[in-house]
C-alpha cells in the first residue's frame, strides 16, 4: 500500500491537512485510531462545549454551523467534523492504530499491527488526548481513593455526596469543578492563582487578540503582553455559576498523599474521595520513536517540519508546531503551510510520485 502522503491523525489538524492537499495532485489517505469523526471530542466529557462561538471556530472551507443555546457542544462539534470529512471525500481508514513510522531506501514507512503504507512524506497529527499528564506526587499508588484524569471524566454523578479534589488551573479544571461542586463537597488546588477572562471576553477574543502579536511578531514589532496577561479561564454559563455559588476558590498544591487524603506543606490535611488529575497533556509521538527524532516529548521542527527528518511534518500540537495550531480556528494556518511546502517538496527534481494509494 503507498501513497504520496500519509497523515496519521483524522482529528481536526489532519482533516485540515487533508483539506488543503486536496488541491495538489498528491495522493493521500489519513489513517485513524477511533471508530468514527471527531478525534480528542468524541473523549471529552458530556457536557464539555468549545469556548468560542460556532463562527469562530471553523476549519478552513466550512463554516461550523451556528448554535442557537450558546457555545457549541462537544456533539455539535463531533457532527461537524463527521460532515467535514464527507463534504471534502476525505480518503480515511479507521479504526488503525499507526505503532511506527520508520525509514526504507524508498522514503518512511507506516505501520499498524495488520498492515504498512509507504509515503514519500508523512504528516503527524495524533495530538494529545491520548497522552494524559499526571505529576507525580508522594504516596500517590498508596491513595485508597479514586483517581481520574479529565481525558477519562464523564460526568458528576457519580461523585455525589463524596469530597473531591479537582487538580489544575485551566478550563478543564474550572468546568468540571464547576460541575462537580454541584453534587460533592471540592477543593480546588492549582499552581497558581487561577486567572479568569473578563465574562464578555471568550475564546475568539483569545484568538484574536494573540493572532494581532503573533502578526506583529512577524513583522518584526515590539509585542505588548495583552493578550497573554488576559487570563486563561474562559467565563462560560457554568463556570459563572460555580463563581455565584462561591466555588471558584483555588488553593496550593498539597505535598504528599496518605492512603485516604491529601497533606499541605503547612500540615492541613483533609479526607478526600477522589482526586480528578485536569493536569494535560503531552504529545502523543509514541508512533515516532524508530526515527530517534523524538526528544523529551517533543520533535525539533522549522515550522511544522522536522529538522532531523525532511520527510515528516507535525501539525496541531499547539504553539510548538504553529502558533494556537491546537485549535479549530488555529490549525488552518499551519495546515495550509504544511501541505504547501509538502507539494514543493515532492514536486522538487529527483522525486517521483507515488501512484493514487490502492
Ligand atoms: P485530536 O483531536 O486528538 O486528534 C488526533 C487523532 O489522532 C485522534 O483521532 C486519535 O485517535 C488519533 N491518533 C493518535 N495517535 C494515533 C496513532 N498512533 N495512530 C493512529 N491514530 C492516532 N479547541 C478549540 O479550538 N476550541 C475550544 O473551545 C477548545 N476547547 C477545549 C476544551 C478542552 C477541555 C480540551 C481538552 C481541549 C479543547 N480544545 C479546544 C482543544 C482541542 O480539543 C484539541 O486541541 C484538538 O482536538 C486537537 O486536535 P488534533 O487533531 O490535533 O488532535
Amino acid at each position: 500500500m503507498s501513497a504520496d502522503v500519509i497523515i496519521i491523525g483524522a482529528g481536526q489538524a489532519g482533516l485540515s491537512v487533508a483539506y488543503f492537499l486536496r488541491r495538489t495532485a498528491r495522493s493521500f489517505l489519513l489513517l485513524d485510531a477511533e471508530d468514527g469523526a471527531g478525534g480528542a471530542w468524541r473523549n471529552g466529557w458530556r457536557s464539555l462545549r468549545l469556548f468560542s462561538p460556532a463562527q469562530a471556530s471553523s476549519l478552513s472551507g466550512w463554516l461550523m454551523p451556528a448554535t442557537t443555546d450558546g457555545f457549541p457542544t462537544r456533539d455539535h462539534v463531533i457532527d461537524y467534523l463527521t460532515r467535514y470529512e464527507q463534504r471534502y471525500q476525505l480518503p480515511i481508514a479507521r479504526p488503525v492504530w499507526v505503532h511506527s513510522v520508520e525509514r526504507d531506501a524508498h522514503g518512511l514507512v507506516v505501520r499498524s499491527a495488520e498492515r504498512s503504507w509507504s509515503a514519500r512524506a508523512v504528516v503527524s497529527a495524533t495530538g494529545t488526548s491520548r497522552s494524559p499528564f499526571v505529576p507525580t506526587y508522594p504516596g500517590r499508588e498508596a491513595y485508597r481513593g479514586t483517581q481520574l484524569h479529565s481525558a477519562t471524566y464523564d460526568r458528576p454523578e457519580p461523585f455525589a455526596g463524596q469530597r473531591v479534589v479537582v487538580v489544575g488551573g485551566g478550563n478543564s479544571g474550572a468546568q468540571i469543578l464547576a460541575e462537580v461542586s454541584t453534587v460533592a463537597d471540592t477543593i480546588w488546588v492549582t499552581e497558581r492563582p487561577p486567572r479568569f477572562l473578563p465574562d464578555d471576553v471568550d475564546g475568539s477574543v483569545l484568538f484574536r487578540r494573540a493572532s494581532e502579536q503573533w502578526k506583529a511578531r512577524q513583522e518584526g514589532h515590539a509585542v505588548t503582553a495583552s493578550g497573554a496577561s488576559l487570563g486563561d479561564i474562559v467565563m462560560v454559563p457554568p463556570v459563572v455559576d460555580a463563581r455565584s455559588r462561591g466555588v471558584l476558590v483555588a488553593r496550593e498544591p498539597f505535598r504528599h498523599f496518605t492512603e485516604s487524603g491529601v497533606v499541605w506543606a503547612d500540615g492541613a490535611s483533609a479526607e478526600v474521595d477522589a482526586v480528578i488529575w485536569c493536569t494535560g497533556f503531552r504529545p502523543s509521538l509514541g508512533h515516532l520513536a524508530p526515527l530517534g527524532i523524538v526528544h523529551e516529548g517533543r520533535v525539533v521542527v522549522r515550522g511544522t517540519r522536522s529538522v532531523d527528518e525532511e520527510r515528516l511534518w507535525l501539525v496541531g500540537y499547539g504553539d510548538w508546531t504553529g502558533y494556537a495550531s491546537a485549535t479549530l480556528v488555529g490549525v488552518g494556518r499551519t495546515a495550509r503551510d504544511t501541505a504547501q511546502e509538502i507539494e514543493a517538496y515532492l514536486s522538487s527534481p529527483g522525486m517521483t510520485t507515488m501512484a493514487a494509494p490502492q
